[in-house]
């Protein structure tokens, strides 16, 4: 399942994507919703989520009895299903959450395909000596539930499902209801995958229409026995205060330092691959950049090189008053958020908002701000990026450290110097730091490591995979079964 991309097979397989993209674009049919996609109706999928969970619990009593083998064979068709309908997945989630970009979502699916781990990541240990021998081994936890966030909708529940299922899990879901369609494309997909395999019919479950309501069904049913989620900051503090087990990969807020013994052309491509990747949606996509003084010149020419538009500094706040609303809440305290109709939204349109007309080649918006400008310091998720001058390492890490806020989730740096290298992963402190690549680089897609689209910084499990979902049990035999 290891797979190692050269530069040269992940441009074939942006290229590929791209000709699929130009010649036959998938046309995901208006006739979708929570329960069917083209007259196919979805299994696994309830109207009341006590069902859902009842549904759940029943597929991991038969999970749970599987043979590793069995449960690769379902992972193995989940993965085949997964390559062969990335392309319907990407168009729906496009459509259904008018976010991202159906040839990265493409991608993204592939990816998940091939690198996100299955049986093989759990692995027993075993520790003999003068006592006899101890066995540790990875057991399942139970049924799971899972919330899923409406960036990476069906990436994040078959990533899970791999992982939940590879561990011998159930699970549960309760989807973004923005891309509840695409959620449960996926949840069906994994069915089918299962049915397929000799697996039972209903795998794992869904529901028509999630809420708070429902999630909070999954919170306290006595049959959940952890909770895994994917999201924004207050679902991740709704689940770590549920007194469940719990698994929270919440929000970042990427800094990306370039001081000046980086390849500052290659950063500068590196860093807008990694921003525009399906529209800046990935929470670990570069969220705001920390230049030093005497190379940002270079690095900004050479940005708009690739496909970049700069905004002037009126042009910038303008669009800043617009990506980000104001809302004056019943308690009379006015709060902020990033605009829904903003967030993953091509340049283009984005700027088309504050009446400049660019055409497709335009895929991010730069612009030179202050460090306290909204394009800093708030996670927009959009293709727009801002530039702070900085004078020495000292001010960049002092700056990119507040600017990720303390989610410790990724961060970023084109450098050749070691020791602000190493500074800058040592003061920071974040889940994933990626040197001298785009941000996609730390999630394997070009880079070492495998996938996944649940990185839980705020409970510690990292880029969750397979033994995230287990719990670890010690067998001891005292004076016996060692064999010397
Ligand atoms: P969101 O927080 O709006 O929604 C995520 C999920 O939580 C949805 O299913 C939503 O219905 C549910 N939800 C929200 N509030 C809830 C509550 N109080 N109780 C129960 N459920 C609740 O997130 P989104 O806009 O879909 O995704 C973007 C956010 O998620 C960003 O902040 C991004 O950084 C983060 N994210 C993190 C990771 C990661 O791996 N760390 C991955 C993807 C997205």
């Amino acid at each position: 399942m290891a797979i190692n991309w050269t530069d040269a097979q992940i441009s074939q397989i942006v290229q590929s994507v791209m000709a699929q993209m130009n010649s036959s674009a998938p046309k995901v049919s208006a006739n979708w919703d929570a329960t069917q996609y083209n007259g196919r109706k979805f299994i696994g999928i309830y109207e009341d989520m006590h069902d859902a969970i009842a549904a759940a619990n029943e597929g991991y009593k038969a999970v749970r009895s599987m043979t590793l083998a069995e449960r690769e064979k379902i992972i193995a068709e989940i993965r085949r299903l997964t390559h062969e309908e990335a392309p319907i997945m990407a168009a729906l989630g496009v459509a259904e959450t008018k976010m991202g970009r159906v040839d990265h979502k493409i991608a993204k699916h592939h990816l998940l395909a091939d690198k996100a781990p299955g049986t093989e990541d759990i692995t027993p240990t075993v520790k003999t000596g003068d006592y006899g021998l101890t066995l540790t081994e990875m057991a399942p936890f139970g049924v799971i539930g899972a919330i899923a966030p409406s960036t990476n909708p069906s990436e994040t529940v078959l990533c899970n499902c791999i992982g939940m299922v590879a561990a011998g899990d159930g699970v549960v879901f309760n989807p973004h209801p923005g891309a509840i369609a695409t959620s449960n494309y996926a949840v069906d997909l994994v069915n089918r995958a299962s049915a397929n395999a000799g697996g039972p019919k209903i795998l794992v479950a869904s529901v028509v229409k999630p809420t708070l309501d429902t999630a909070d069904i999954m919170f306290k049913s006595p049959i959940i026995r952890m909770l895994c989620c994917t999201g924004g900051p207050g679902v991740v503090k709704a689940v770590l205060s549920s007194g469940k087990k719990a698994i929270g990969a919440g929000a970042g807020n990427p800094p990306v330092i370039v001081d000046d013994t980086a390849d500052i052309a290659k950063a500068a491509k590196d860093i807008i691959d990694g921003c525009t990747f399906d529209n800046n949606l990935p929470c670990i996509a570069e969220k705001e950049v920390f230049a030093f003084a005497n190379i940002a010149d270079e690095l900004i020419s050479n940005m708009l090189k690739h496909g970049c538009y700069l905004l002037t500094r009126e042009q910038a706040d303008r669009l800043a008053e617009i990506v980000v609303e104001k809302k004056v809440g019943k308690d009379g305290v006015t709060r902020t958020s990033v605009s829904r109709d903003c967030v993953g939204r091509d340049a283009k349109v984005l700027l088309e908002k504050i009446g400049v007309h660019v055409g497709d080649e335009i895929r991010c918006a730069i612009a030179e701000v202050p460090f306290e400008h909204t394009f800093v310091q708030t996670e927009l998720m959009m293709p727009i990026l801002g530039i702070v001058r900085v004078q020495n390492i000292d001010e960049a890490i002092d700056l990119a450290v507040k600017a990720e806020h303390g989610n410790r989730h990724t961060a970023h740096m084109h450098s050749k110097n070691i020791d602000h290298l190493t500074r800058f992963a040592r003061a920071v402190e974040t889940t994933i730091f990626v040197k001298n690549a785009p941000s996609y680089a730390g999630i394997g897609f070009g880079g070492e490591g495998h996938a996944t689209f649940t990185i839980a910084g705020p409970t510690g499990e990292g880029l969750t995979s397979a033994k995230s979902f287990t719990r670890s049990r010690r067998c001891v035999m005292v004076d016996n079964f060692r064999i010397v």
